[in-house]
């Protein structure tokens, strides 16, 4: 009825079971945020420069370890997150897995290295994000690295003036500022000019696909074309091949992250010479 008159729609076990299933993380997520932070924990993804393949920064990524419900992908609970208003808390829960990984970090060199976090367009309104972020910005910088922001394309195109403001602002504070699954949305060349960006993150899609698709490859390239007019750093993003590195470095793609270089893992695993 919901969906109008003079249609019809099938009742589907699968679907229903699907929604029950959804409800009931929903629940479970709300739960652990107020009271079981520690199912939380960060792992990080390092990033290479793909001329000389330095390390030159990471990706901090959320973890959520249900004692019912197993590992929940982040794919999977951070539209929950959003659904519940409770995006901010997943934020805060983040950033407070980070610092308490901060002395590992220090261990390692820094200087110049970025460490980057992912952020949900819906929150750069919300004024409470800046008081929730200050802290990961100090701490990071405090060991000699620098905050990074990633946005998805998808998001960003929608964003309010307001907004962009914020992330002009950010920029100013000396925030690097990328724009996440770069080629899956709809930028307009002026728009993206207009933005307050450093870099483009090619999304998996287009490197799990460069070298055996001609309009794949096509894309990438006029990917780097574009990022060199309007002076961006460009990261591929899901590396798996010697074939797909050997591909962005001919393309003279900046940096790249994946599967081939290195998985996301927690960093007391990780080597940071
Ligand atoms: P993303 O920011 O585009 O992150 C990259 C995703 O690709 C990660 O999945 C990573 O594990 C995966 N990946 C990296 N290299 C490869 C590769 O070579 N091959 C393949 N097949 N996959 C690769 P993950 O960790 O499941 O995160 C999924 C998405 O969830 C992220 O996409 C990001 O948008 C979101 N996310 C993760 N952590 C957070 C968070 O703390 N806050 C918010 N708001 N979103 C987050
Ligand atoms: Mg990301
Ligand atoms: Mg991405
Ligand atoms: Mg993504």
């Amino acid at each position: 009825k919901l969906a109008g008159r003079a249609c019809y729609r099938i009742y589907s076990p699968a679907e229903s079971l699907r929604s029950q299933h959804q409800q009931r993380l929903s629940e479970a997520l709300l739960a652990s945020l107020k009271v079981a932070r520690d199912e939380f924990s960060v792992v990080y993804q390092s990033q290479y420069d793909l001329s000389d393949g330095s390390m030159v920064g990471m990706e901090a990524l959320l973890r959520w370890q249900h004692p019912l419900y197993g590992s929940v992908s982040p794919e999977e609970f951070v539209p929950l997150a959003e659904q519940r208003g409770q995006i901010h808390e997943l934020t805060e829960c983040l950033v407070d897995c980070i610092i308490q990984d901060m002395h590992l970090l220090a261990a390692g060199k820094g200087q110049g290295r970025r460490l980057s976090i992912n952020i949900s367009a819906r929150q750069i309104v919300d004024g409470r994000l800046e008081k929730l972020l200050e802290p990961f910005f100090e701490k990071v910088r405090q060991i000699g690295w620098n905050p990074e922001i990633e946005i998805t394309e998808t998001h960003l195109m929608n964003l309010s003036r307001r907004c962009l403001d914020k992330l002009r602002d950010y920029g100013c504070k000396g925030v690097t500022l990328a724009i996440d699954d770069f080629g899956t949305g709809y930028s307009s060349l002026a728009y993206l000019h207009a933005l307050p960006v450093n870099v483009l993150k090619i999304d998996r899609q287009f490197v799990q696909r460069i070298g055996s698709s001609g309009r794949d490859t096509r894309i990438v390239s006029a990917i780097l074309a574009i990022a060199e007019a309007l002076d961006l750093e460009v990261v591929a993003e899901g590396i798996e091949t010697e074939a797909q590195m050997r591909m962005l470095q001919e393309l003279k793609c900046h940096r790249g992250q994946g599967y081939l270089m290195a998985r996301p893992s927690p960093l007391e695993q990780m080597h940071l010479d």
